[in-house]
């Protein structure tokens, strides 16, 4: 509940929150939504909050910060081989701000037309800035994309580029210094980052196991290996980079931004061989670049090779120390 003098909650909901859904049977204004989910598909949910100083700053462009919040729920979706088709939004709000209302739902639903996605309800309360939303989306029964799957020998790929929202991100605090032409091209990636929800369908029957990289390839990497029981070796030469990693690749700390930085939101899966070329057409009718930078092993654990071949010293866990 809401209370303000120059708005009610209701208005507000109204303005910023309803807009016409598409394949829901009762969307935003009622106690609860309905949906209705076609026969011989599974419902996928997943959440992800987004807080104000710990995943954003709280001064950050509301656009950017609406279509992000909708875009990282959606690359759940897409790691899952699922189709995003519903959210739901709950919002703290320090105070009513209507222009930045206006903009936060502009980039929001600039998103969820992008996707074909329903906002179909929410909450919305005071308190320090927090933006909490739940994806939904439907898959054919048996057909998602786990962590678990991955089997000894698959392939490891990975989705576009690393290290860009990264590197974008130690410019703004000032750890690294970009030109403005390398820094806007780095910060598409960190304030508009797009999830990979036709190559997740796509991997639908090919790929073994999928995660989407928010926490970094490392970091997720090391999720399918835990939950699939098995190991891997990657190679740092083979990570697709963008070209202004490049520009800076020699450097150690960008190399661990390739490695271990967040946010970038492409999916990293396992694959026989056997599906390398499908995959490779995949590649082509998507026209995104999909790169083979490892295999899996079945010595448990995590091992990176360097630009000389050379096997990196660090911790599975302990990325730190690698800059
Ligand atoms: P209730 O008091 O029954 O919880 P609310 O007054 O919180 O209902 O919400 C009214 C309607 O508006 C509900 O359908 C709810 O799902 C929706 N809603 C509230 N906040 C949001 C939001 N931020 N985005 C989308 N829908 C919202
Ligand atoms: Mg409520």
């Amino acid at each position: 509940m809401f209370v303000d003098a120059h708005m009610s909650e209701f208005d507000l909901i109204k303005q910023y929150f309803t807009r016409p859904t598409h394949h829901t049977d009762l969307g935003v204004g009622d106690d609860a939504a309905l949906l209705s989910i076609p026969a011989g598909h599974q419902l996928a949910i997943s959440a992800d909050m987004l807080v104000s100083g710990t995943h954003f700053f709280a001064d950050a462009d509301p656009y950017q910060l609406g279509w992000k919040s909708l875009a990282v729920n959606i690359s759940d979706m897409a790691a899952m081989g699922a189709q995003p088709r519903w959210a739901t939004l709950a919002i703290a709000l320090p105070d009513i701000n209507e222009s930045w209302l206006a903009e936060f739902s502009r980039g929001f639903f600039a998103c969820a037309e992008e996707f074909n996605l329903d906002l179909i309800g929410g909450d919305t309360t005071r308190g320090p800035l927090t933006i909490s939303v739940q994806i939904m989306g439907e898959v054919p029964t048996g057909k998602a994309l786990k962590r678990a799957g991955a089997k000894v020998g698959d392939e490891i790929w990975v989705s576009g580029c690393l290290g860009d929202a990264a590197l974008a991100l130690a410019h703004m605090l000032g750890k690294f210094s970009l030109s403005a032409a390398e820094f806007a091209s780095c910060a598409k990636a960190l304030h508009t980052p797009q999830p990979r929800v036709a190559l997740g369908l796509a991997l639908r029957g090919l790929a073994n196991s999928c995660i989407d990289i928010s926490d970094g390839l490392l970091a997720d990497l090391g999720h399918i290996l835990e939950c699939s029981k098995t190991g891997a070796e990657i190679n740092l030469t083979s990570i697709p980079h963008s070209f202004v990693v490049s520009n800076y690749f020699s450097t150690k700390a960008v190399q661990q931004m390739v490695l271990a930085g967040g946010d970038d939101y492409e999916l990293c899966f396992t694959a026989p061989v056997a599906a390398h070329a499908g995959i490779e057409r995949v590649s082509e009718e998507l026209v995104l670049p999909l790169r083979v930078v490892g295999h899996i092993t079945n010595s448990l654990g995590l091992i990176v090779r360097g630009l000389n071949d050379e096997i990196l010293d660090f911790k599975e866990t302990g990325f730190d120390h690698f800059a």
